[in-house]
């Protein structure tokens, strides 16, 4: 029978099947062995009388931190206020969910603390990067609740940020109590917390404070170049095809800050990332 682990609690593996039913199942010494573990999310065959885990389908990805695999989609939850809003970290968030394979949604929280001209600014901001592609949200928004079918959703953004508050008002009868606890306690709390996925609209959602490895782990510097989405477009019209984009002359990306087409602070923020500031 196939399911998907959707809870991880030392060796016990919370299964769910098609059907809905929930199984408490082992993992079997074979993939200590293949060096593999099961992770929460993954798809699994199970031995369904003797509750073991036969085997894992293959991942379509795999988050270190939170240890999840076959997510759908990352909603960066993008505060402007208290938190602030930073460029530096939303494009920092950006870079590392699309480099793993995760389609990032942007989501920005708290616009109504914020006076009308900053606004302007935010709406700048919000305008490009629906320009470049990405779907954005603001968390008022009736229509973000339909992002969440037949999915699996991390969340990624600061603590504080305004997650616990859009979660519960899209679905008042979710139990995030610890959820609440742990944005409360701030980052060191988390560590050691399970991993949940848990049923919101349709789909499923990671029940963990969402992203936090932002250190461009196992990332070169080329990665970070080509998981800027919009570089990509004009890279064949720089002179060198490996260009980085930062002294070569002839860099079509160069020019497209220039005509503003690119987003000052979208390059800024890539020079600081592959020079790792
Ligand atoms: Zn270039």
């Amino acid at each position: 029978m196939q399911g998907r682990i959707i809870k991880q609690i030392s060796n016990d593996y919370t299964v769910e099947l098609e059907t809905g039913e929930k199984v408490v199942c082992k993992a079997r010494g074979k993939f200590r062995n293949m060096h593999v573990s099961p992770l929460v999310g993954d798809i699994v065959l199970i031995d369904y009388n003797n509750k073991y885990i036969l085997e894992i389908e293959p991942r379509k990805n795999e988050l270190v931190r939170p240890t999840i695999a076959n997510i759908d989609q990352a909603v960066i939850i993008t505060s402007v206020h208290i938190p602030n809003f930073s460029s530096n970290l939303l494009d920092k968030l950006l870079v590392t969910i699309e480099f793993n394979n995760v389609t990032p949604i942007i989501c920005f929280t708290k616009l109504d603390l914020i006076d009308d001209s900053y606004r302007k600014e935010i709406d700048r901001y919000i305008e490009y990067y629906k320009k470049i592609g990405y779907k954005v949200y603001l968390n008022t928004d009736e229509s973000i609740k339909e992002i969440f079918k037949d999915k699996v959703t991390v969340f990624a953004g600061q603590s504080g940020a305004g997650k616990s508050t859009l979660l519960n008002r899209l679905d008042s009868n979710l139990n995030l109590a610890t959820g609440e606890v742990s944005e409360a306690l701030g980052r060191g709390k988390h560590t050691t917390r399970h991993v949940e996925l848990i049923p919101l609209l349709g789909g499923l959602v990671a029940d963990t404070p969402g992203f936090s490895a932002l250190e461009f782990d196992g990332m070169t510097n080329e990665d970070i170049r080509d998981n800027f989405i919009e570089f990509n477009l004009y890279r064949q019209d720089c002179e060198y095809s490996d260009c980085m984009h930062k002294n070569e002359t002839k860099c079509a990306i160069k020019e497209k800050v220039e005509s503003k087409e690119i987003l000052d602070s979208r390059y800024e923020n890539y020079l600081k990332f592959i020079d790792r500031k």
